[in-house]
């Protein structure tokens, strides 16, 4: 049976490896060098197969390329996907493969950790190629808080935007997911006054943020449709979907999970539903931002880091005040902001 493989004519190069002596087969998908070298990490997945993999390495290298634009970064987009079970652990001569596939590559792709991929992975690749950020060398660390610094700040802004408070205090915030970045923003919403209600599917977490926070526990399918002023998925993509929407409560969706849209549609129904959606990649920047900052001219300084974090709420308000002006939904406008930054460097 003859499958088309997935589109990739909107891609600047795709590049598969593949050395069955050590076990690699990788693919690196670099879509846009515009606005400068393709910034994103590598995945390690057990795809089913190439199609498969091919499918998801082009539909993240594009989104890259959206989330570096709309951050005002240097950098274009670009991800790549290493075929293989990281749990079932990653031979030594797999990863110096696909270093040397990344070596070849190193003028136009800078690669970082992604799902199964460590900093330990991450500093091995470093001794073969330069071309690898989030390594202990690159003076990063751990992308997480920053991430949920970013989340925080682009979380009020909305609340600012849609239900006209200026602070937290009293804003009822249901966050999905308590891993690095859920719990991180859950800290921040605390100190700032807001009454949480959270879920996890591990519920020594849910315990853990009943404690801590004094947040009220949900289930994780109450979660979405929790009497809330604000969702903050933080877990899973996805979520948000025809099934779902009709659902919630909040009049604010913002949180850190990647590809929050079940399909681009939905961002629709939020707006029908007038429910103010924070687009998923401008709000959840802070952790690129952070690793893109390991290749300034001077190295990494985390107050500049930092500092380019808190425009993420700048970003936010352009966005919703032209969604506001032109009834686009506030998805298609990060889009076309981060189309408009692309075209101009194009032309320039
Ligand atoms: P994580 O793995 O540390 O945390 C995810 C949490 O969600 C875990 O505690 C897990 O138990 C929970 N979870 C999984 N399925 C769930 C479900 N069905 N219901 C409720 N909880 C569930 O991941 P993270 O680093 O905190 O990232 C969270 C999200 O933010 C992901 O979508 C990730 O892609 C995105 N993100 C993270 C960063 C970063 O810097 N870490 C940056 C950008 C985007």
């Amino acid at each position: 049976e003859a499958r088309a493989l997935p589109d990739f004519a909107d891609h600047e190069r795709v590049v598969a490896g593949r050395d069955s002596a050590r076990g690699l087969t990788a693919i690196v998908a670099i879509h846009s060098t515009v606005l400068g070298p393709a910034l994103g990490g590598t995945r390690v997945w057990p795809y089913a197969g190439f199609d498969e993999a091919l499918t998801d390495v082009l539909r993240l290298s594009h989104g890259m390329t959206n989330k570096a634009a709309i951050s005002g970064l240097p950098l274009g987009g670009g991800k790549a996907v290493i075929i293989a079970d990281a749990r079932a652990g990653k031979p030594r001569a797999m990863l110096e493969a696909y270093g040397e596939m990344l070596a070849t590559l190193r003028d136009v792709y800078v690669t970082a950790e992604d799902v199964g991929m460590s900093l330990a992975d991450a500093d091995f690749l470093h001794t073969l190629t330069p071309n690898v950020t989030g390594t202990t060398a690159g003076g990063s660390g751990n992308p997480s808080p920053v991430t949920a610094e970013g989340t925080f700040l682009g979380l009020r802004a909305a609340v600012r935007h849609r239900l006209g408070r200026e602070d937290l205090a009293g804003i009822r915030v249901a966050v999905q997911g308590l891993g690095a970045v859920g719990w991180a923003l859950c800290e921040r919403l605390h100190a700032a006054g807001a009454a949480l209600t959270v879920t996890d599917i591990d519920s020594t977490r849910v315990e853990a943020a009943a404690t801590e926070f004094g947040a009220r526990k949900a289930g994780p399918d109450a979660i979405l449709a929790a009497e809330a002023d604000v969702l903050a998925p933080c877990a899973l993509g996805g979520v948000l979907s025809e099934r779902t929407i009709p659902a919630l409560e909040a009049k604010v969706v913002a949180g850190s999970a990647n590809n929050q849209l079940a399909r681009p549609e939905d961002a629709r129904r939020l707006a029908d539903r007038g429910i103010l959606y924070a687009p998923d990649y401008v709000i959840n920047a802070g952790g690129l931002i952070n690793v893109a900052a390991e290749l300034s001219p001077g190295g990494y300084d985390r107050d500049a880091a930092m500092a380019k974090v808190a425009t993420i709420p700048d970003t936010l308000d352009e966005i919703f005040r032209r969604a506001a002006e032109t009834g686009a939904t506030t998805a298609e406008i990060a889009d076309a902001i981060a189309a408009e930054r692309i075209a101009a460097a194009r032309s320039a």
